[in-house]
């Protein structure tokens, strides 16, 4: 993989694929400023080298060709600025590859720092359009990527902009480079056991990631809203609980796979329960046999979490992706920060993945505690299972 540190970039115009998609509250206050903070060393060399630098990140999901607010970067180059501790601004452009962007842009002088808007305002950028990625393109001399929670997502800012930018020109930034590091090594000897610990909501692309893993795990633990779609699959009434019922079939493949390997497969035996979405309600905890037929699930409950920790006990390696529950709101929280101490406490090597997970662990106090922290949930499951990342592919080019 090329670093930023083999390109002369000395004075040029750098465009730097950033992923700032942080977590926030329901306030839009940011909970956890890691990926931003994660993103410092390679700005900071290019501000060094007195570059224009040209930052761009997505942020959640808006709607395609729809600006709303909510979605905007803005708060981010605010914590940018914090962050650097520099005096001048950083420039924040009103669109992302519109007339404020290209003027901001061509006005730039050494040292400056431009923010584009959320990239996935514009249609094109989460369907790889190469109109899009040239417009993207032509704002710069350079092509950094260092979105290393983004990289494997075959998107215009990712991949069809790399394509626009000769090998001398384009490389990957500090951030993906130590990321890619790390988990080369977990990948070519990880110590075992080598535990799965994977939850949040995102059922199918962590059902397909799964399919994966089992070959390459000796445990895996599922817990969170993903959960459900494996009780339904054993046949458990789970009421209004999150499930993708399209994916029950491969949910019960996973289960039979895991069983002919020899992998062991831990899921929730007990749940917390509400009548609706809310931390406003009365909740229960029960089994995961009782669940009635107009509540749902909201988080693990104290005896799978015991099942767990036992479950962890010979751990030599454990990665842990998705949260156990909607840990957002307190009363649902616990199943998450008790894994999270729980993981912590363990002489494993442990990895934790994904931005709600990194949240998770930091609200429990432990990131301290953990071998590795990375800003990537999706991206570090799949470098896990030996798939090649678009992201780095496309530099490679
Ligand atoms: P992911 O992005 O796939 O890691 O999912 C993280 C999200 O999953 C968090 O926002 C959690 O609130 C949510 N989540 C975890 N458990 C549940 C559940 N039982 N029902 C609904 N959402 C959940």
């Amino acid at each position: 993989m090329r670093s930023i540190k083999n390109l002369n970039i000395d004075g040029k115009r750098v465009f730097i694929r950033c992923d700032f998609n942080v977590p926030k509250d329901e306030f839009g206050n940011i909970t956890d400023d890691r990926r931003i903070r994660e993103s410092l060393q390679t700005i900071r060399y290019c501000i060094d080298r007195d570059c224009k630098i040209i930052l761009a990140s997505h942020y959640e999901r808006p709607e395609a060709g729809k600006y709303e607010e909510k979605f905007s970067l803005a708060p981010i180059a605010k914590r940018i600025h914090t962050l650097l501790k520099i005096k001048r601004d950083v420039l924040m452009a009103k669109d992302v590859v519109g007339d404020d962007a290209k003027s901001k842009a061509s006005n730039m002088e050494a040292g400056d720092i431009l923010l584009l808007e959320n990239l996935r305002y514009e249609v094109g950028e989460t369907t790889n359009d190469s109109k899009f990625a040239k417009e993207l393109a032509s704002l710069a001399d350079i092509y950094i990527n260092d979105a290393f929670g983004a990289c494997h997502r075959k998107h215009a800012s990712i991949y069809a902009i790399a394509e626009e930018f000769d090998k001398e020109d384009k490389a990957s930034g500090f951030l993906m480079a130590k990321e890619v590091n790390f988990f080369s090594k977990v990948i070519e000897k990880p110590i075992r056991p080598f535990i799965a610990v994977v939850g949040g909501s995102k059922v199918s692309g962590k059902l397909e990631a799964l399919t994966n893993l089992i070959t390459k795990v000796d445990k895996v633990i599922i817990g969170g809203g993903m959960a459900f779609t494996f009780l339904k699959a054993q046949g458990y009434e789970i009421g209004t609980s999150l499930v993708e019922d399209d994916l029950i079939e491969e949910a019960r493949a996973i289960m039979e796979k895991a069983k002919s390997l020899g992998v062991k497969f831990y899921l929730p035996v007990d749940v917390v329960v509400a009548p609706e979405f809310s931390d406003s309600v009365p909740v229960k905890y029960l089994p995961t046999q009782e669940i009635p037929s107009n509540w749902m699930g909201l988080d693990i409950g104290p005896a799978s979490s015991r099942l767990f920790r036992e479950a962890l006990n010979d751990a030599q390696t454990i990665i842990w992706n998705g949260p156990m529950g909607v840990y957002e709101m307190d009363k649902y929280s616990k199943g998450s920060l008790q894994m999270s101490h729980y993981i912590a406490q363990t002489h494993a090597t442990t990895i934790v993945g994904g931005g709600d997970t990194a949240d998770v662990a930091q609200r429990a106090g432990d990131v301290d505690e953990m071998t590795f922290v990375s800003t990537g949930g999706g991206a570090s499951l799949k470098l896990i299972e030996g798939i090649k990342l678009p992201g780095l592919e496309a530099l490679s080019l």
